[in-house]
């Protein structure tokens, strides 16, 4: 079998090595070749003994992903289709800023979880990605932003793109693994953060596999109403979501948990919501997202209005509650939150997907 070493972080690569008879220390020259040098022809890897690249340019590969689409708006943010083996497409989006480069990856091909409000939820769940095909994003747009002025120019990673990242765990630790090996990637824990609707059994593992900084899509500060806007809330509710999330901060002292607030008119912006919101995080070191809701064709929800969302804002400042109000960036080329939709064949079946009830594979998680 052909191995593609995109996909193979340092443990995977230690014992590929290691069956090989080769030394440890080829696993560090290797991934720096990679990921850093972005070389991909073996023949090219001077430290390695001819015997070895010989063996591995006849079994393995490093194969990355194409660019079918390219689209930068008017604020720069940019947004690349990429086609993946099968003929399936994610999207990946850099957002520059003044001091950082934010760069948002997809974790699934669609998404299983029927959040009400967002754009790949509504387009149903294809597979997940391999490690492979996670950190490829990473590497195909280093490639494609690097210069000789900026070398660095993605100093943030979020799996905020498609898909629900802990539903896909054991292709996404390794992948987060390789963004924080100094012979790869090298970020901080803290510039890398993985954003869940609340798989609280992901969240504790995560704690223990690899802890990045973890974001949570909130949206509603009750049962009753995030039932109905994220339905995975219906198998775990928001005082056990708040329980693990609690626990995930006491890893780090100056750690806080992201609560990601979609603000949409007359549905969650009221200012009973923004009371009870901060009744539900007082437990928490927690810094809140408000983010103006993103249209999506063919739903009816409406963004808040700034006023709302100012005084919404405003209750949460009161009461100590870190708030900041998230530009939307890129919204004119469909590359803003929730806007991701890929390209791809819906295999959930459409009652499902448009329907209330959670796919049996959630809900058996
Ligand atoms: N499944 C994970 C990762 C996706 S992150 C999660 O839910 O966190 C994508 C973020 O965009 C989530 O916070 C999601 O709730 C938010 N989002 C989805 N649709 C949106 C919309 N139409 N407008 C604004 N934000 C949206």
């Amino acid at each position: 079998m052909n191995v593609n070493l995109l996909g193979c972080d340092r443990t995977a690569l230690t014992e590929y090595m290691a069956d090989l008879g080769e030394p440890s220390y080829r696993t560090d020259q290797i991934m720096k070749w990679i990921h850093q040098r972005h070389v991909t022809d073996f023949n090219e890897m001077s430290d390695l003994s001819k015997q070895l690249r010989r063996h591995l340019s006849e079994n393995t590969s490093i194969k990355g992903l194409r660019a079918v689409s390219d689209v930068v708006s008017q604020d720069r943010t940019r947004k690349w289709l990429l086609e993946l083996d099968d003929g399936n497409c994610v999207e990946t989006v850099f957002i520059p800023e003044d001091s950082r480069g934010t760069l948002c990856i997809s974790s699934q091909v669609g998404c299983s979880l029927t959040c009400s409000f967002c754009a790949t939820g509504r387009q149903g769940f294809n597979r997940n990605l391999t490690t492979a095909e996670i950190i490829a994003q990473v590497w195909f747009t280093i490639s494609e932003l690097s210069t000789d002025q900026i070398k660095r120019p993605i100093t943030n990673i979020v799996l905020m793109g498609m898909g629900e990242p802990l539903l896909n765990y054991e292709q996404v630790v390794p992948a987060l693994r390789l963004m924080l090996d100094d012979c790869s990637y090298g970020f901080s824990r803290r510039k890398v953060t993985l954003s869940t609707a609340g798989v609280i059994p992901g969240i504790k593992r995560l704690l223990t596999d690899c802890p990045v900084s973890l974001a949570v899509s909130l949206h509603a500060p009750d049962d009753e109403l995030r039932n109905q806007l994220v339905p995975i809330n219906r198998k775990y509710p928001i005082a056990d979501l708040m329980a693990a999330c609690a626990e995930y901060a006491r890893h780090d002292r100056r750690w806080r948990v992201t609560f990601e607030y979609i603000m949409i008119k007359d549905v969650n912006d009221s200012l009973r919501h923004a009371r009870k919101l901060v009744r539900i995080l007082s437990d928490i070191p927690s810094k809140v997202n408000l983010i103006p809701y993103n249209s999506v064709a063919g739903l009816d929800y409406e963004r808040s209005s700034k006023e709302s969302i100012d005084r919404f804002r405003d209750v949460l400042l009161a009461s100590d509650v870190m708030t900041i109000t998230r530009k939307t960036r890129g919204d004119e080329v469909a590359a803003a939150c929730g806007q991701l939709v890929g390209r791809f064949k819906d295999r959930t079946k459409r009652s499902i997907r448009l329907g209330t009830a959670l796919p049996d594979a959630v809900l058996a998680e």
